[in-house]
C-alpha cells in the first residue's frame, strides 16, 4: 500500500560503533556474533575444497566477498547501532510493526537488535540497560507497562541515549522529564470514534432488533493501555453522540489476545444470545477470536451481528472482504514505524522535543467492504 521509503540518510553525528550486530531476533543484546545477514566473511575460504575450483577463480571469489563484507560492513557502521525493546513478540500487531522497523532499519543500514519483553517489565528493564551498557546510539521502546514509564525514562536520561517510544503513550506530563524523547503513535481516541461510526453506517445503525437500543458487549484489550482505555470509551461515546441509546451487556478483559477473545464472545453468546447485536474488539486479533465464536454460534455477520476491530491485520482484511467482519480500522504499522525511524534520525542529528510537544500520531483510517481493496 505504502511505497517503501529507501533514502540514504547521511548521519552528521559520530557513531559508537562497539556493539556487534547482534542479529534480528530474541538473541541476548550481549551476544557478539554478527547478525544472520552480515556477509560471513570466513566462509568461502573455509567451505571451498580446493580440487573444485581451480586456484585462480577461488582466489578471486575470495577477493569479491572480502569486498563485498567490507562494503556491507561500512554501511552498518554508518547507520549506528539502535535497540528496540517490543513488550511481547507474541502480538499480532506488535509483529506487524516488528517487522516493518526492521526493514526500514536495516534498508538505512543500522544494525539493529530486537529484544523481546515477553510482557514482563523487569525482563524489559534489564534489556534497556543492558543496551545503555552496550553503548547504542538510540532506543526504541514499546513499553511492557505505562505506568512503568517513568522509571524507564529517568533511566534513559541518566545515560543520555536518545529515545523513541512506540505504541502505548505515556502522559505529556511524564515525557516531559527528558527532553531527547518523543513518542510516535496513534491517537486512539480516534480509531474507538472510528469503530462506532462503523456500526452508525449500517443500515439500521446496530439496533439489529429494532428495540430502540444497541446492545454490545466489549472485548477489551490489556485495560493498563491507553489504547484499549480510549477505544472502550470511543466506540460507545461515538453511538451516543449520534442520539443511539446502548446497552452494555457484557465488557471483559481480553488482553488483546485472539483465544481470549474466541472464549468471551463464546460465553457471552451463549449468556445473551440474539441479545447481542454488536461485538466491539479493541483489536482485529480478539475480533477475529470472536468471529470463530460467531460462526460456532450460528450467527451470521452483518445480518444478525455486527463485529468490528482495530489493526487492519491481513486476517481481520480478509473477513472485511468476505463480509464476515462489519469493518476494522488501519492501525498503520509501517507508517508508524516510518515516524518512529524519522523521529530517531532527529534525535541522533541533535534534536530536542519541548515539553507538551512529545507525541506525533499516525492517523487511523476506517476500512469497510468498500475500500478493503485498497489496503489488502
Ligand atoms: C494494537 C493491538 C496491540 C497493542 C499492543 C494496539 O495498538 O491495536 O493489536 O495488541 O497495541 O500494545
Amino acid at each position: 500500500m505504502k511505497l517503501k521509503k529507501v533514502i540514504a540518510i547521511a548521519m552528521a553525528s559520530a557513531m559508537v560503533f562497539g556493539l556487534a550486530a547482534c542479529g534480528n531476533s530474541a538473541a541476548p543484546a550481549a551476544t557478539e556474533a554478527p547478525a544472520e545477514e552480515a556477509p560471513a566473511e570466513e566462509a568461502p575460504a573455509e567451505e571451498t575444497p580446493a580440487e573444485e575450483a581451480p586456484a585462480e577463480e577461488e582466489a578471486a571469489a575470495e577477493e569479491a566477498a572480502a569486498e563485498d563484507a567490507e562494503a556491507a560492513a561500512e554501511t552498518a557502521g554508518a547507520g549506528g547501532n539502535i535497540g528496540v525493546c517490543i513488550y511481547k513478540f507474541d502480538d499480532a500487531f506488535m509483529t506487524t510493526y516488528r517487522n516493518a522497523l526492521q526493514e526500514i532499519l536495516e534498508g538505512k543500514g543500522y544494525t539493529v537488535t530486537f529484544m523481546d519483553g515477553k510482557n514482563d517489565q523487569a525482563e524489559q528493564n534489564n534489556q534497556i540497560n543492558n543496551f545503555i551498557a552496550q553503548k547504542v546510539d538510540a532506543l526504541i521502546i514499546n513499553p511492557v507497562m505505562t505506568s512503568a514509564v517513568d522509571q524507564i525514562i529517568a533511566t534513559v536520561k541518566d545515560a543520555g541515549v536518545p529515545t523513541v517510544l512506540i505504541n502505548r503513550e505515556p502522559t505529556a506530563d511524564q515525557m516531559s522529564a527528558y527532553d531527547k524523547l518523543v513518542y510516535v503513535g496513534c491517537d486512539a481516541r480516534q480509531s474507538g470514534t472510528m469503530q462506532g461510526e462503523l456500526i452508525l453506517d449500517t443500515a439500521n445503525k446496530g439496533d439489529i432488533n429494532g428495540d430502540g437500543k444497541v446492545s454490545y458487549i466489549m472485548i477489551q484489550g490489556d485495560p493498563e493501555n491507553v489504547d484499549a482505555q480510549y477505544r472502550t470509551e470511543f466506540s460507545v461515546k461515538a453511538l451516543t453522540d449520534a442520539g443511539m441509546e446502548v446497552e452494555e451487556l457484557d465488557l471483559q478483559r481480553g488482553d488483546w489476545d485472539r483465544n481470549k477473545g474466541q472464549e468471551i464472545a463464546q460465553n457471552d453468546l451463549a449468556k445473551f444470545g440474539e441479545d447481542i447485536e454488536v461485538i466491539f474488539c479493541n483489536n482485529d486479533d480478539m475480533a477475529i477470536g470472536a468471529l470463530q465464536a460467531i460462526q460456532a454460534a450460528g450467527r451470521k455477520v452483518n445480518e444478525d451481528i455486527y463485529l468490528v476491530g482495530v489493526d487492519a491485520l491481513d486476517a481481520a482484511l480478509n473477513e472485511v472482504a468476505a463480509g464476515n467482519m462489519t469493518g476494522t480500522v488501519l492501525n498503520d504499522a509501517q507508517g508508524q514505524a516510518e515516524g518512529a525511524v524519522a523521529a530517531m534520525e532527529e534525535l541522533l542529528g541533535g534534536k530536542t522535543y519541548a515539553a507538551g510537544e512529545q507525541s506525533i500520531y499516525v492517523d487511523y483510517v476506517k476500512v469497510t467492504p468498500d475500500n478493503v481493496a485498497d489496503f489488502q
